[in-house]
């Protein structure tokens, strides 16, 4: 990497409110979108400078694809909301009612990930409230008590890979993805729980950088960051008429995620 891209790297990574990397030393990892990889820390460097007061507006930051997820030695997810502030960092900032961070068990040995917030979501600032977070809170609440796990919703953690609603419920873009999924990515190595399971495709390619559909994904594990990962699909798809099969699917994969993570 040259000097200037180190340098927007490290821009960016510090407007995340990231203000110390932790490179571990040897040569550099090879970095691979599918299964990103982080050694743990052998020393610590850089100090990211404070912009000089006088510099001009910089341009928005470069994003590539590949950026590892960062997190500061001893993060904390209050941490990281307050890292977010009242983020502008992307044009979903322009539309949203309420920032939508998460919520649930912050220890929590399971944690659901979905695409963003809908409007009932940036009504309330709470993820997974309108339809299909009621269709999901059944879901946990009714696999478990069948399997004969006492666990509940409120067990888990919730969150989104961006926590503002993009307008018209649309995909979230790349560039809004890599921005709001480093805060996700903090959030996950934060709780560090025994299994993720992500909502439907969007949510799959944020945490895997898969280009591969969810039909093909799902039901089979992945591996982020040594945390088990299942992907399947989102409530939203599981709400349309004709997904009979795909429901019968879904409830498989919370079975096997629940199991794997409460047993
Ligand atoms: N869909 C999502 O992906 N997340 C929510 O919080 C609500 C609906």
């Amino acid at each position: 990497m040259d000097r200037d891209s180190l340098k927007r790297h490290l821009e960016f990574y510090r407007d995340l409110g990231i203000a110390q990397l932790n490179i571990p030393a040897g040569p550099p990892a090879v970095a691979k979108p599918a299964q990103p990889t982080i050694t743990p820390p052998a020393r610590t460097v850089t100090p990211v400078p404070a912009p000089a007061p006088a510099a001009p507006p910089r341009p928005a930051p470069i994003l590539m694809p590949t950026l590892l997820p960062v997190a500061p030695p001893d993060d904390t997810l209050q941490r990281i909301s307050a890292d977010i502030g009242d983020c502008r960092r992307c044009r979903l900032c322009e539309k949203r009612n309420k920032i939508v961070f998460g919520s649930g068990n912050q220890q929590a040995r399971l944690v659901f990930v979905g695409e963003g917030p809908g409007a009932d979501e940036d009504e309330t600032g709470l993820p997974f409230v309108g339809r299909a977070g009621q269709l999901l809170t059944q879901m946990i609440n009714g696999t478990a008590a069948k399997e004969g796990l006492a666990i509940r919703r409120e067990d888990v953690y919730i969150c989104n890979v961006v926590k503002c609603r993009p307008p018209e419920n649309r995909t979230p873009l790349p560039d809004e993805m890599e921005i709001c999924g480093q805060f996700l990515f903090r959030q996950l190595l934060t709780i560090r729980p025994k299994a993720i399971c992500v909502l439907g495709g969007t949510a799959a390619k944020a945490l895997l950088g898969t280009r591969e559909g969810i039909t093909k994904l799902r039901g089979n594990w992945q591996n982020w960051h040594d945390i088990q990962v299942m992907p399947t699909y989102h409530p939203s798809f599981l709400l349309r008429p004709y997904s009979q099969n795909a429901k019968r699917e879904s409830w498989e994969d919370l079975k096997m995620v629940l199991h794997y993570a409460f047993d």
